[in-house]
């Protein structure tokens, strides 16, 4: 193992000290959400206790406050993920709304009738139900690049999908129910070729790889701070300057307007025209401070931990007779899915939680996936680089208790 010290870095990490059902907590569900460490809850703390305001349109102390601290944390994630200009960077809910943004605001506005949109068979529900929307109200085309047994792309295919009707490309980066990395940035490249923007769903791989929006050369980007040690609410759509310039809002209300009379409305610039209302002020100043937090540890080093735990949980998991691994890519990140022979996932959920071992069980919001490999549902161990070597033992010798009660 690397000589991370993740002792040290679970210190961190309040939540995870506490015992679940008598047991130490052993929490293995961090594509859902991961958990927060002590700077951002102090960050969020300090902002409620005493900077809590309303920003941009108030001229008194907490006000500028509120702005100021909301403001740099858009700085913080513009270098994050080295955007060229923070008006790239919109505040948004989560990866969900930054999709269906983009969906609105570029694809009704550019995708008519015939027109294609591609995005893969891996996609997680939000990456697929709004491009089906808007598929559905113009009229436009939806094409799935297919997959083969390992869950990885098949990248030959893609290319040979993209034509002069293709309009869109939107692709996840680490699939959260199977963990595969996709080469996003050739695939990009292939795309561009055909002049198609791409969005890159990066919920899985913010938390997990490193980031640069200009070397993807990605149209648009988005992520949930919640499964980057952030709270929930809070979330970014990263988007080319000149592209955000020509879609049509999302939502219309205040903050996102310049002029308003009963007859016309002129829009504000980016990146407010995307922010109507009052946005989640603490819960995006949180990210900025989960931003601080990752830039105050070895990242490569924290990525190259976390790859070790996967290896080790698919080697322990896959020796154990009646396990069935479910995403077996070459290129992986973070998520070990899994079956057991004759046991409904949601059993081995709650028999692992009896014993303080949070994993989730369900199809992930990942039903074609489910379909694809002819199960109802999987078993999902997620890591994050506070995990333990230990953990993947306890994990393992709970899973092999399963079997023994089912046999
Ligand atoms: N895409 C992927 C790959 C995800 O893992 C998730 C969350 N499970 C989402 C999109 C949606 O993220 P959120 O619910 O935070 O909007």
């Amino acid at each position: 193992m690397s000589n991370w010290d993740v002792e040290k870095i679970r210190r961190d990490f309040p939540v995870l000290s506490q015992k679940v059902n008598g047991n130490p907590l052993v929490y293995l569900d961090n594509a859902a959400s991961s958990q927060v460490p002590n700077i951002v809850i102090e960050r969020g703390s300090e902002y409620l206790k005493n900077e809590h305001s309303n920003i941009h349109r108030g001229v008194h102390y907490l006000s500028q406050k509120a702005t100021t601290a909301y403001e740099g944390a858009r700085e913080k994630v513009k270098r994050f993920i080295n955007a060229r200009d923070v008006k790239e960077c919109i505040f948004v809910r989560g990866c969900t709304e930054g999709i269906n943004l983009v969906a609105y605001g570029y694809g009704r506005k550019f995708v008519g009738e015939g027109d294609e949109i591609i995005i893969s068979a891996m996609e997680h529900h939000a990456n697929i139900v709004p491009w089906q929307m808007l598929a559905e109200e113009k009229g436009c085309v939806l094409r799935v690049i297919p997959m083969n047994q390992r869950g990885e792309l098949i990248i030959d295919e893609y290319e040979a999908m993209l034509n002069e009707r293709t309009k869109f490309v939107s692709i996840v980066h680490i699939s959260n129910a199977l963990g595969t990395l996709n080469p996003v940035k050739q695939m990009i490249e292939s795309a561009h070729k055909f002049g198609v923007p791409v969005l890159v769903d990066a919920a899985q791989s913010v938390p997990h790889s490193i980031i640069d929006v200009q070397d993807l050369d990605c149209d648009f980007l988005t992520f949930s701070g919640h499964k980057m040690f952030a709270p929930t609410g809070s979330g970014v759509l990263y988007g080319k300057q000149e592209l955000l310039e020509t879609m049509n809002p999302f939502m219309g209300g205040g903050d996102m307007i310049r002029t308003v009379t009963f007859e016309k409305t002129t829009y504000a610039g980016l990146p407010n025209k995307f922010e109507a209302g009052t946005p989640a002020i603490a819960s995006n100043i949180g990210l900025g401070a989960a931003i601080d937090y990752l830039n105050s540890i070895d990242r490569q080093s924290a990525i190259a931990y976390e790859h070790e735990l996967v290896e080790y949980a698919t080697e322990k998991l896959s020796a154990i007779e009646g396990v069935k691994l479910i995403g077996t890519a070459r290129e992986k990140a973070s998520v070990v899915s899994f079956t057991i022979e004759n046991v409904h996932p949601h059993d081995i959920g709650t028999i692992l939680d009896q014993q303080g071992i949070a994993v989730r069980a369900g199809h992930h919001c990942a039903q074609p996936v489910m379909q694809f490999f002819q199960v109802p549902a999987t078993a999902r161990a997620s890591f994050a680089f506070y995990n333990t070597r230990e953990e993947v033992d306890v994990l393992a010798d709970a899973v092999q208790k399963v079997i023994e009660v089912f046999a």
